[in-house]
């Protein structure tokens, strides 16, 4: 049976998307890339750089300028993938709050999401790739071979989110996860320019009562039958 040689996979934060598609890309040996580290990579540069998070026109200047990797993990510490902006590890400093505060709003700029969107579609054309974000289905591969949304509601993802970083051992609060989600649903789901919606031709997974496995399962079923 003939397998795709693209998968989007879309969904808001926290649905799981960026585990089911590297657990899928893994199966299946695509490349797997999570286009979220990118838009995370352009906000971490522009909190070094001192810019104003409502700076839309030096960020977009600076989206252009930033030189940003994404290579197969080089250290065994739970990380899928590298990220290197300008150079630097910094895989783990993305997913800081701080970041996770400021990467929507940065999102929204048109000059960032063409500077982002450009280089994705580079990855796709070059690769056999399992590409996960917000708009891949609707923008950047809009003809994928296969396209999936990951739903789950807020409170679901909430709850998930609150787990991991206790499991990390990090410091969390139910309710500051809960609002953190919800603001970048609204602001992803609201903006303009390629907003957080399912595509037309995408199929819709509600992972509310499913565990990773089962949705991977569904997943593999998907790609093996179109
Ligand atoms: O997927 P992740 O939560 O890491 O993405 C971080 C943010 O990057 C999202 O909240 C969204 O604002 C933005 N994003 C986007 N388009 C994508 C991927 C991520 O706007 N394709």
């Amino acid at each position: 049976m003939a397998r795709p040689k693209t998968i989007a996979i879309d969904g808001p934060a926290g649905s799981g998307k960026s585990t089911l598609g590297f657990l899928l890309a893994e199966e299946l040996g695509y490349l797997y890339f999570d286009t979220g580290v990118m838009y995370r990579a352009v906000t971490l540069a522009a909190i070094q750089h001192g810019l104003a998070i409502e700076d839309e026109e030096r960020i977009g200047q600076l989206a252009k300028r930033v030189r940003i990797d994404v290579r197969p993990p080089s250290v065994d510490d739970g990380r899928a993938a590298d990220v290197l902006l300008d150079g630097k590890d910094v895989t783990w400093e993305i997913r800081k709050e701080v970041v996770n505060a400021a990467v929507s709003p940065v999102s929204t700029y048109a000059a960032v999401r063409d500077a982002m969107t450009a280089q994705q579609r580079r990855i796709a054309h070059e690769n056999r790739v399992v590409m996960v974000g917000r708009d891949i289905g609707t923008v950047v591969m809009p003809d994928a071979d296969l396209k999936i949304y990951l739903d789950a509601s807020v409170e679901v993802r909430a709850e998930r989110r609150y787990q991991e970083l206790l499991a990390r051992g990090e410091e969390a609060d139910y309710d500051l996860v809960l609002a953190s989600l919800r603001n970048r649903d609204r602001i992803d789901s609201g903006r303009k320019i390629a907003p957080l919606r399912p595509a037309e031709d995408a199929v819709i997974i509600n992972a509310d009562d499913l565990g990773i496995q089962e949705v991977l399962l569904k997943a593999k079923e998907l790609a093996e039958n179109v």
